[in-house]
């Protein structure tokens, strides 16, 4: 038996966690169900997500984490305890840990994390920030001076930073992401079309046919909701450019934000990210055609990352190798 390492990716959408020497051995969504009378977490991730909207009255369905933070301290203690008993079994060693947070919280919910850790029964807790995370879990060599940008979009937020010798230099974070998308669909095709949708079906559309890109491919998709007016189940079908135009203006936030921040970065780690190009990493940069509207309107190249959903927690893997490294260099220790 040995001291298990776990590197935790803690997103508002979904949860990944890397256990050294295995890999990713948890990737699902930040979903925790509670026995109310017991106060006590049933379940979490995909079994949880799929008790939303049908517990009984003494259960109860959340998402502990918003907006890159925690929302709910004792509801993701106990997540988190939940996670670290189903990955480490019954080991007699307490685990370390590195969990990425967002690079703009502030020390309180940074402190928040680390005690809700520690709280959770952990050996010692590393926090790094994720946009760190994301570019060496895509392989980016950030120990070498000059900047790199990286831009990741998750469900809740855009976050952007940059980076140089393994340090944030600058970041910022506008409250736009996947959830913004799925909820002006879903508002779309009950005023356009008459039709109520859910938000799976929303999340759906934008994934199947969802584009940010004029010049795109037009697809279609057959959407079931129910008639607005009626009442009754209809089938309509709707076309990428529609939705394009619907997303249009939460695209433009994202594009105007990355190049204030641009604006923002001296000139030397600029002409870097010029020659480097854009990072985008997190699931919503895989929106069709948004790399290259982010490169029309920054004028800068863009690389969209290997895996953009996992790249995190495969930095925080990686974090696991170098915890010297981080605790000499690295912007916090919390241990
Ligand atoms: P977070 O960091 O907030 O946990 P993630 O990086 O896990 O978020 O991304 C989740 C978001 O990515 C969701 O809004 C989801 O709908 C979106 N997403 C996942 N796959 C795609 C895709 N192929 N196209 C567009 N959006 C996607
Ligand atoms: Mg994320």
């Amino acid at each position: 038996m040995f001291t298990p390492y776990l590197g935790i990716d803690l997103g508002t959408t979904n949860i990944l966690v890397y256990l050294k020497g295995k890999g990713i051995v948890f990737d699902e969504p930040s979903v925790v169900a509670k026995n109310l009378k017991k106060n006590k977490v049933i379940a979490i991730g995909k079994e949880a997500l799929d008790m939303v909207g049908r517990t009984p009255i003494n259960i109860a369905t959340s998402r502990p984490m918003q907006n890159g933070v925690i929302s709910e301290y004792s509801t993701t203690k106990q997540m988190l305890l939940y996670l670290i008993n189903k990955i480490c079994g019954n080991s007699l060693f307490k685990p370390t840990l590195v969990v990425a947070v967002p690079s703009r919280i502030t020390q309180v919910e940074k402190r928040a994390v680390r005690n809700c850790a520690l709280e959770s029964g952990v050996k010692e807790i590393y926090i790094i920030e994720e946009p760190w995370a994301a570019a060496v879990g895509s392989n980016i060599a950030i120990n070498e001076p000059g900047g790199n940008m990286v831009v990741d979009i998750g469900g809740g937020t855009t976050d952007i930073a940059v980076i140089s010798l393994n340090g944030i230099v600058i970041s910022n974070s506008i409250r736009v992401g996947g959830n913004t998308f799925d909820e002006l669909i879903k508002n779309y095709v009950k005023k356009a079309h008459n039709l109520l949708i859910g938000d799976p079906m929303a999340e759906q559309i934008k994934i199947q046919i969802g584009s940010a890109y004029n010049s795109d491919k037009d697809l279609s998709m057959e959407v079931k909701g129910r008639d607005l007016i009626e009442g009754n189940p209809k089938t309509i079908t709707l076309k990428s450019s529609e939705i394009r135009d619907v997303l249009n203006d939460p695209l433009l936030k994202i594009c105007q934000k990355i190049r204030e921040i641009l604006e923002q970065t001296p000139p030397d780690l600029c002409g870097d990210i010029i020659e480097r190009g854009i990072l985008l990493t997190g699931g919503s940069s895989q929106l069709r055609g948004l790399d290259k509207l982010i490169f029309e309107h920054a004028n800068v190249p863009v690389h969209l990352a290997e895996d953009p959903l996992k790249c995190v927690a495969l930095g925080c893997g990686k974090a696991l190798n170098m915890l010297d490294k981080i605790k000499e260099n690295y912007i916090q220790v919390t241990n």
